[in-house]
């Protein structure tokens, strides 16, 4: 909308070609105009002139032919008078005469007054000239007629008289000629006249004619250029008005609205102003906002908002206002004035949000002000109380209890924790918890937990307890068992341990693990740790592809030396034997007793050759020992050497089934497979 009414341009053309247009048709209707005027008088003119050549031809033609009968019938009378004898008669018959004479005259006079061309006022000289010789010879014959010369007055008569009244009588009848050629020269000048005013009339209105297509053909290409822009933008009017229209609605149904004029009084108002202040439309139209009024607002409140809005400005203001039914409600309302033509408002908008609610809360809150401190400090008291409770329970506890804020700061350190890790209370409070207690191995790995557990309360040791080792002040480690849990405290992820010192517990576990593991005869290892620890060095040696050779030693005919000297000295060579070994072999195999008489080395990182020579020399030095009571005694050795990606099943039964061959091919020997 905004962008069609600030088209000047568009405007300015509009107008501009409007204009054209008017002025072009103006100037064609007075073309018109003036053409049927002109045409019009032209034609009356001939019209006119017409009329007066056939008025004056009438006349003219009338009194020449009166002047031609008159002439005639004076002749006729003269004639009759001069061949009369009755007296009486002839009297009569000159009055006659002399009236005609008069009668003559008349006509003529009646021609004179006409306008007559030169030839005819010569002719009717001639006429004249001849009359006035014909009334001579006229008065003649009848001088003769009353002097009683009949004869002289009949020779009179037809020597001079008629001859002269000839000549008038030619006289006139070439008048009467003459009119009808000046009649013809008129008509035809009159009928020239007609078809020039014609022509006129046809050039006029070709002219006209032209000049209207040619307007039309301009309007025309103006008009189609004009009329699609004018219908893109009536397409956007109307697409404006259509988002108007969907704002409008968008405001109704969020909104109360009204609009008033310049002296308040309301023009318009919505469903919304209707539903909330109670009062119908027609009550509300015409009314001002003063219906509405709560009475709650000092006078200076409503004078700054009229001041500021008459000013041209937006007011906004929190109102109390008054339903119908006598009710308050609360609007936030913005008011905007609309500036008329005169530079002044002529309108005033303003649009409001209810906010009862949240007054009545403001209210509330408010009122409830004083309930509610009294309430704090009750509740705090009773804090405090619980806090004196759970300091003493926490300080006679036994178990360390600690507590960490978001950003690893002891922030709780009872009586139990000063005993465990030898901090005092004073000195924890604030400081970083794990730098201080978490060994230096841990580090990375408590690191990356807590800052998992600080964003969300959760980790792999929370709500559990778990050993871990702890570094008291003194710097030396021990295990401990931590139960850690999570809680928020303003929003922020904090940590509760409770711990407490395994290492009696640790120490009696080893010592059970250790009877576990140990054969009570030889205290060697026993199968259920070489078992445990094969495992772990096969996996080791797949892993690094690093050799790993199995012996399998068993006592030759130990069986005989049980039978022969009982078993209390069969027990005394196998612990003679595995002190024997145990001797000689590196630190970091493994000598096991595998069961009766038969016993198991491990060795790491040797590969076959290496250890058969080892074997070798173990065979040896069995051999040459004296075993109290029994005297030399031999052994039996097979050895194998770890394969890759060989089940320990397999390893085992090689290893074993090279001592089966060892024993089979003689016994007190070495054999691998
Ligand atoms: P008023 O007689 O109205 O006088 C109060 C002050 O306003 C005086 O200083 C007076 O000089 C000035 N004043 C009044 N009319 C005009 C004017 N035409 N031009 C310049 N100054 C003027 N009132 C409400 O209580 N609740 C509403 O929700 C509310 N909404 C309004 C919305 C609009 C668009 C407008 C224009 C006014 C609104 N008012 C509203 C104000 C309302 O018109 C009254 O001014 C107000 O209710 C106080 O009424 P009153 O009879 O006590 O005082």
């Amino acid at each position: 909308m905004e962008k069609i009414i600030n088209s000047r341009g568009e405007n300015t053309e509009r107008r501009y070609v409007t204009r054209f247009i008017g002025l072009g048709f103006g100037v064609v209707i007075t073309l018109m105009l003036a053409l049927a005027a002109t045409t019009l008088m032209r034609l009356d003119r001939i019209k006119e002139n017409i009329r007066q050549i056939a008025e004056d031809h009438t006349i003219h033609a009338q009194m020449a032919h009166r002047m031609f009968d008159v002439a005639r019938e004076r002749t006729y009378l003269l004639f009759k008078i001069a061949n009369t004898d009755d007296l009486f008669l002839a009297d009569e018959l000159v009055m006659r005469y002399r009236g005609l004479e008069r009668e003559f005259n008349q006509a003529r006079q009646a021609i004179l007054k006409l306008h007559l061309v030169p030839d005819e006022l010569a002719l009717l000289e001639l006429q004249r000239q001849a009359g006035e010789k014909t009334a001579l010879y006229q008065e003649v014959v009848l001088d003769h007629v009353f002097a009683g010369r009949r004869e002289q007055a009949g020779a009179a008569l037809l020597k001079d008289a008629m001859p002269a009244q000839e000549v008038v009588l030619n006289a006139i009848d070439r008048i009467i000629d003459m009119q009808h050629q000046e009649v013809a020269q008129a008509s035809k000048k009159a009928s020239e006249h007609e078809h020039q005013a014609y022509l006129f009339l046809l050039i006029g209105t070709a002219v006209a004619t032209l000049l209207s297509g040619w307007i039309a053909f301009y309007v025309q290409g103006h008009m189609s250029g004009l009329m699609r822009r004018l219908s893109d933008k009536s397409e956007q009017l109307r697409l404006s008005l259509r988002d108007l229209e969907f704002q409008k609605q968008a405001l109704d149904e969020h909104a109360i609205v009204s609009i008033t004029d310049a002296r308040g009084h309301i023009v318009y108002v919505n469903d919304r102003f209707c539903a909330v202040s109670q009062y119908s439309r027609p009550e509300l139209i015409g009314s001002d906002h003063h219906i509405v009024n709560s009475g709650q607002h000092p006078k200076q409140f409503f004078q700054d908002m009229w001041r500021t809005i008459a000013s041209g400005q937006v007011w906004h203001g929190q109102v109390c206002n008054r339903r119908k039914d006598g009710s308050f409600y609360w609007v936030d309302t913005t008011i905007r004035p609309f500036i008329g033509d005169d530079g002044r408002p002529d309108r005033y908008i303003s649009i409001r949000t209810d906010i009862t609610t949240v007054k009545e809360a403001e209210t509330l809150l408010k009122f409830g002000n004083e309930e509610l401190e009294d309430m704090v400090a009750q509740r705090t008291a009773e804090l405090a109380e619980r806090e004196a409770v759970l300091q003493r329970i926490t300080g006679s506890a036994q178990d360390a209890i600690v507590m960490i804020d978001h950003n690893d700061r002891v922030t709780f350190w009872n009586a139990a924790a000063e005993r465990l890790f030898g901090y005092s209370q004073e000195e924890m409070l604030g400081q970083l918890l794990h730098p201080l207690l978490m060994p230096a191995a841990m580090k990375a790995r408590q690191e990356a937990a807590f800052s998992h557990f600080v964003a969300d309360g959760k980790g792999e040791l929370v709500d559990k307890t778990t050993e871990m080792s702890a570094r008291r002040r003194d710097g030396s480690e021990f295990p401990i068992d931590v139960s850690l849990s999570a809680v928020k405290i303003k929003g922020k992820w904090c940590g509760i341990g409770i711990a407490r010192d395994v290492t009696s517990r640790k120490q009696a576990e080893a010592a059970l693990q250790l009877l576990a593991d140990t054969d009570t005869l030889t205290r060697l290892p026993n199968r259920r740790k070489f078992d445990a620890v094969l495992s772990t060095e096969v996996s080791r040696a797949q892993r690094h592809a690093t050799p790993l050779t199995l012996v399998m030693l068993d006592i030759d005919h130990f069986k005989s030396v049980n039978d022969s000297y009982g078993h209390p000295i069969g027990d005394s060579v196998l612990i003679e034997l595995a002190r024997l070994v145990s001797s000689h072999i590196r630190a970091h195999d493994i000598f096991a007793r595998w069961g009766g008489e038969e016993f198991a080395i491990l060795a790491t990182h040797s590969d076959g050759e290496e250890t058969r020579h080892f074997a070798d020399k173990l065979r040896l030095l069995v051999a040459e020992h004296t075993f109290p009571s029994v005297g030399h005694l031999t052994i039996s050795l097979g050895l194998a050497t770890y394969q890759s990606d060989e089940r320990i099943e397999d390893f085992l039964a090689r290893a074993d089934k090279a001592l089966y061959v060892a024993k089979s091919e003689g016994r007190n020997r070495v054999e691998s497979l």
